[in-house]
Formats: C-alpha cells, sequence, structure tokens
C-alpha cells in the first residue's frame, strides 16, 4: 500500500484551438493539450495544431499520448506534420494513439507519408465503457457519443492516496525515524505493539478529473460518465438556439444543450469549444448556455485552466 504521493500533481489544462471544421488564422481546430507533472497529452489534432502547439511553448519531446475523439478530418488531420516535428524534438520514448476502433487502420493510412520515427508508436483502440491508465497514473475511462461515425468522450481522473496523520503516528508512540516506514505501507513495532500504516492514515480522499465531449449529441449515458468532474470541456458548434434541428441532424450540440449536459453531470465549470466556421463571436451566445449552467467559459484559444487536489479548478488568464 503507497500512502503517500506528490502533492503537486495538478491537471494544467490548455485549449490549443477552438474551431470546428476549418482553422481560421485567428482560430485553431480544436484540440486540447493537458499536462500532469512534466508528462504532455493532446486531444485531437486538425491541421496546424501543431502550429498552435508552438505558440504556447509547453513543447513537444514530452508528448506521451495523443486522444482521438474519433476520425473527422478536422479532429486527425494534423497528425503526419506532428509527427515530424515530434521525430525533430529530440522524442525517442514511446508515443500512444488512443482512438476509437478503426484507429489502427486510421493511423496507418495517414502514417504512409510520415516514414520512419525515432520513437515506437503505439495505438490502443478503446470502446464504450473501457479504461485504462495513462502515463503519469492518469485514470482514462471513455464512454461512446453519437456523431456520424464512432466517437468517445474521455474522462481523467487521478485519485488521491489518503493522508499520513503524524499526530496518529506520535499518539501511538511511533518513533519520528519509523514514520517513513509507515509511510511505505510497512508496520512498525512499539513496545509489545504493532503498529500497522492503516492505523495512522485518513479515510479516503476525493481525487480530481475532467472530462471532454465533443462531436456529439448531448447523451445521458455521456452525463452519467462525467459526473462531478470538475471541469467538463464540451463542444458548442451551434450558440444560437435556432439552430437545434442542424446540431441534431448533424451530430452536434448547441450550446444550452451542452450547458444542460454539465449540469446533469454535476460538473464543477464548463469550458465551450469547438465553435462553427460561421459563428465568428460566440460571446453573443454566452446567455444561451449560462442561464442553465452559470460557470461555462466561451473558450478561446489559449484559454488555460489547472485542477489541483487543494484547490480543484482555477480558471487562469488565456495564455
Ligand atoms: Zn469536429
Ligand atoms: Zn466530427
Amino acid at each position: 500500500m503507497r500512502i503517500m504521493r506528490k502533492e503537486v500533481t495538478v491537471f494544467d489544462i490548455l485549449l490549443l484551438g477552438t474551431g470546428a471544421m476549418v482553422p481560421l488564422p485567428q482560430r485553431y481546430l480544436s484540440s486540447t493539450l493537458f499536462r500532469v507533472d512534466a508528462g504532455l497529452h493532446l486531444i485531437d489534432c486538425g491541421e496546424g495544431t501543431q502550429v498552435a502547439m508552438r505558440r504556447y511553448g509547453w513543447g513537444f519531446k514530452r508528448l506521451q499520448t495523443i486522444l482521438l475523439t474519433h476520425f473527422h478530418a478536422d479532429h486527425i488531420a494534423g497528425l503526419p506534420g506532428l509527427m515530424h516535428t515530434l521525430a525533430h524534438s529530440g522524442k525517442t520514448d514511446r508515443l500512444t494513439i488512443v482512438g476509437p476502433a478503426g484507429t489502427y487502420q486510421i493511423v496507418s493510412g495517414l502514417f504512409v507519408i510520415v516514414g520512419q520515427l525515432p520513437f515506437e508508436v503505439y495505438i490502443q483502440e478503446l470502446q464504450d465503457g473501457d479504461e485504462t491508465v495513462l502515463e503519469g497514473g492518469i485514470r482514462c475511462s471513455v464512454v461512446a457519443g453519437e456523431h456520424r461515425g464512432p466517437v468517445l468522450c474521455y474522462r481523467f481522473d487521478l485519485d488521491r492516496a489518503p493522508a499520513f496523520l503524524p499526530e496518529e503516528a506520535e499518539r501511538l508512540g511511533v518513533p519520528r525515524n519509523e514514520w517513513s516506514r509507515l509511510q511505505r505501507g510497512e508496520s512498525v513495532a512499539v513496545g509489545d505493539n504493532i503498529v500497522q500504516p492503516e492505523q495512522v492514515i485518513s479515510g479516503p480522499r476525493p481525487g480530481i478529473s475532467f472530462g471532454i465531449a465533443t462531436d456529439t449529441r448531448p447523451l445521458d449515458a455521456i452525463a452519467n460518465h462525467m459526473s462531478e468532474v470538475n471541469l467538463l470541456i464540451t463542444e458548442g458548434t451551434y450558440g444560437d438556439d435556432a439552430d437545434q434541428n442542424k446540431a441534431i441532424e448533424r451530430g452536434h450540440m448547441t450550446f444550452r444543450e451542452a450547458a444542460t449536459l454539465a449540469r446533469n453531470a454535476h460538473a464543477g465549470a464548463l469550458w465551450l469549444t469547438h465553435f462553427g466556421a460561421g459563428m465568428l463571436t460566440p460571446q453573443d451566445f454566452e446567455a444561451n448556455a449560462t442561464n442553465v449552467f452559470p460557470n461555462t467559459t466561451i473558450g478561446e484559444d489559449g484559454l488555460h485552466g489547472t485542477i489541483s487536489y487543494d484547490a480543484g479548478y482555477r480558471p487562469h488568464s488565456p495564455e
């Protein structure tokens, strides 16, 4: 049993782009980069994503995982170019590409134009209800969305280990130089008694989490899967309620639907992204979301936030 873990761990989350369908000069295609410790993880990679990544200076070499929601070009066409940049970044450790069923075939097709890479690429296909663990101990679980083709909605969790209780160790008479043994999960003899590590730790403590649901209709299954995440990131392809029928037809969401999804999930906060190319100022429709879910932020390229064990979700000024 491991009692202690580095308490500095946070999710550091950055919207690289917030556009749908086509990149615009001031708005890259929607993709999200997040960091846990030094490891980087990218969600979706449309055309221009590597340019957006360069803008914020988080680097390339530490990219460990690319998670694909689905196979529409605005979410995957940037992969070959990014591979070239990764190859020149000095990266030599493995890259994992995660996606829905069919990822191996699609990525293999895109990689025909990539050539030899100095690192190994491992492809992992997930389906509805699957859970895996990413580097850095991040639990990653998925639920299927509803779009024009298979799509996965991702949830990421960092569990929190119970706390070591020094006052309990003191009360039980454990000498200070033996505390580290208890923290490592070993028992310690104190006179005739044996003190077990369980006696000096707190009860379970809530972890931290966030989720992303893009290019999907708002399903109950998604709300259930995202239950009580600190932050939910969803598409907001349409701001105007009048576009509801288009959203249904094309497998997307309006701001109001996204906000309802966040409310049903009891999320702590909502970021909207993936704005239709025709919607140049999504802020105009902000009220359609905030009327339903007040803690909504209309995303913009460079929007940055953190989720930490102690402070929970915190927005930062855009990078
Ligand atoms: Zn899309
Ligand atoms: Zn799509």
